[in-house]
């Protein structure tokens, strides 16, 4: 008998799984903390009956991410993990401390199809998508790892969350819920390569996270070099589905851009990018590529990032340069993961 994901399951479903059992529906609540608190053992849950537990036990399952490797930076806070899935399968996050708390960038499937040539994560193609509770689990390993309470969270791991929709507006509503984790919406981001159709699925949802979409290239030549999903939306089609995203959410757009030493990074490229974002509610986040040893992509010098940066924000579109954390221990996501499997 193939047995059920028990952690991917609503309060509401689990409430009509009790009303099934003829057991009282309190149980579902119970069951649900335990379960988004982290536990991988029925027999944690001490305030259940033991001969429910054992009935669960026989036909559901409790999704968790094992520890295979856990890296320290030495020169700030964050913390790598490559975890193992049930099937072994290797996924990455990354907690990273701020000023405000701390913040875990998340996987949300096993490699990548979109094939981006910057990307480490797209090498091996797609393995498999992960579901709601693998992409909890990965959440709840870590804090109870490091004994924290994470209060924000990127979906900017390995995988094309668009890709993956459906578990991850599954994840969305539990890692919300106010009787799991409870991180409220306005504290995640998800971001997309540029997944059009996804992009309108998550504006019917009209949830008040933040879309990032990972733009890097001010046209559609350049950014069909970097990026295959161009081929199929182009850069006037995804610009119009973030522009009619931010008509029904209200909500700004942050797009990233990675840098490439003389791929997007001229003047003119900058002149490009402001005039195509001109006048949307967005933010520009500049992000200096990080070297893949499978591309020859070079990051640009410090002085020409910020020569990039502020030219964007004298032509009016509001840029940042992102912040990089964990040098030493990780760079992009997906590099761990490839380096594993290479040993
Ligand atoms: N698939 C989604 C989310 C995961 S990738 C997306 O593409 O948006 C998260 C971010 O890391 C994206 O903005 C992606 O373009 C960026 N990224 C991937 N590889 C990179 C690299 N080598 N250097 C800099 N940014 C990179
Ligand atoms: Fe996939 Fe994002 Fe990497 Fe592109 S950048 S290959 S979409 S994970």
């Amino acid at each position: 008998m193939n047995k059920i994901d028990i952690k991917s399951m609503y309060l509401d479903e689990l409430q009509e799984l009790m009303v099934s059992l003829k057991e009282p529906k309190f149980r579902a609540g119970q069951i649900f903390k335990w379960l988004q608190s982290g536990v991988s053992d029925f027999d944690e849950m001490t305030d259940i009956p033991s001969k429910l537990r054992v009935t669960l036990q026989e036909g559901y399952y409790i999704v968790t991410a094992k520890v295979k490797k856990r890296l320290e930076s030495s020169i700030d806070d964050t913390v790598k993990y490559l975890y193992e899935m049930y099937d072994g399968e290797l996924v990455e996050s990354v907690v990273m401390k701020y000023n405000h708390g701390y913040s875990i960038c998340i996987s949300t499937q096993v490699g990548c199809r979109m094939g981006c040539s910057f990307c480490a994560s797209g090498l091996q193609g797609l393995k498999r998508s992960l579901s709601a509770s693998e992409m909890l689990a990965q959440i709840t390993t870590a804090e109870r790892d490091l004994n924290i309470r994470i209060s924000n969270v990127v979906l900017m791991g390995m995988g094309e969350p668009m890709d993956n929709l459906q578990n991850v507006i599954r994840f969305l509503r539990l890692v919300s819920h106010e009787k799991g984790l409870n991180i409220g919406l306005r504290h995640i981001s998800v971001s997309t390569s540029g997944v059009v159709t996804g992009i309108y699925r998550l504006a019917e949802e009209n949830f008040p996270i933040t879309l990032s979409v990972s733009l890097h290239a001010p046209n559609d030549k350049i950014r069909d070099s970097m990026m295959p999903v161009n081929k199929k939306w182009n850069v006037a089609t995804l610009i119009k589905a973030c522009k009619d995203y931010v008509k029904v959410t209200g909500r700004r757009i942050s797009f990233e851009y990675a840098v490439v030493s003389g791929v997007n990074d001229s003047d003119e490229n900058a002149k490009e990018l402001a005039k195509l974002l001109k006048g949307m509610l967005c933010h520009v986040n500049i992000i200096p590529v990080n070297p893949v040893k499978e591309n020859s992509y070079i990051k640009p010098d410090r002085r020409k990032i910020e020569h990039f940066c502020k030219l964007l924000n004298d032509l009016g579109i509001n840029t940042t340069i992102r912040r990089t954390l964990g040098q030493d221990i990780a760079a992009s996501c997906g590099q761990l993961r490839g380096k594993a499997l290479e040993e």
